[in-house]
């Protein structure tokens, strides 16, 4: 499970550096631009943590529990803005619902799992709900999405594929909406018209997750505690 969590974080990284100024250009329409540099910084520091070695821990599962709450630490760390600690409790409490997860939960099931606490932690951090132009309006359909692909009992890799699939759709369609949370939201209705960083970031690194999980191998993700 480290394997795919890695390989997902520096994916991440890498995207996320390759769009700071297309994030930064959306933040410019509606924010202070700074979501891409925000990101980037975040996640420069993620890569580094990743470099440095595994974490240790009893388990395969309280190992990767181990890497998201340091990611999710570092990101706290080194990320102003509003972005840094929703995204860094989201991953902290991501971490926690893999750790506790069923021993014989699959793959698709824990992912899904670990994606609906990362959205309550952003909930109670943020007071936001769906349907606000936030991080929210990707993560809370992709998390539907998720729900719906394990009730098919589908294998982890398309759980994830139809997460990210779902974000990109859910950021897209944040483009009408009326941002009430956040900077943006000082905006009123000039924030009309803009697809928010927050959703378009977040679709971002579920869509590294689902290729993170294609290329590292389904295998290292499902089943009850392989790899
Ligand atoms: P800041 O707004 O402090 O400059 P960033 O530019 O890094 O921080 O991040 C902005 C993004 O954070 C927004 O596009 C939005 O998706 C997200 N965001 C802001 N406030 C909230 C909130 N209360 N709940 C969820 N997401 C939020
Ligand atoms: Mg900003």
């Amino acid at each position: 499970m480290i394997e795919v969590i890695d390989a997902w974080l520096r994916l991440a990284a890498d995207r996320i550096h390759e769009q700071a100024s297309a994030l930064t250009a959306l933040d410019q329409a509606i924010g202070d631009g700074d979501h891409g540099t925000n990101m980037d910084r975040g996640f420069g520091a993620i890569r580094a943590l990743v470099d440095a070695g595994r974490p240790e821990g009893d388990g395969p599962r309280a190992v990767a529990a181990a890497r998201l709450k340091t990611a999710g630490r570092t990101l706290i760390s080194t990320v102003g803005g509003a972005a840094g600690p929703l995204y860094g409790t989201a991953l902290m409490r991501a971490g926690t619902s893999v750790a506790d997860a069923a021993p014989d939960a699959t793959g698709g099931a824990v992912a899904v799992a670990a994606l609906e606490a990362a959205i309550a932690g952003i909930q109670q951090l943020g007071k936001a709900v769906a349907g606000e132009k936030t991080m929210l309006d990707a993560l809370v359909p992709a998390a539907e999405a998720g729900r719906a692909a394990v009730a098919a009992e589908q294998a982890a890799a398309e759980v994830v594929a139809a997460m990210a699939e779902a974000a990109e759709a859910g950021a897209l369609a944040t483009v009408p909406l009326l941002a009430t949370k956040g900077r943006a939201s000082y905006l009123g209705e000039r924030s009309v018209g803009h697809q928010d960083p927050g959703a378009t970031s977040a679709a971002l690194l579920l869509r590294a997750l689902a290729d993170a999980t294609h290329v590292t191998g389904a295998a290292s993700v499902s089943g009850s505690d392989a790899g």
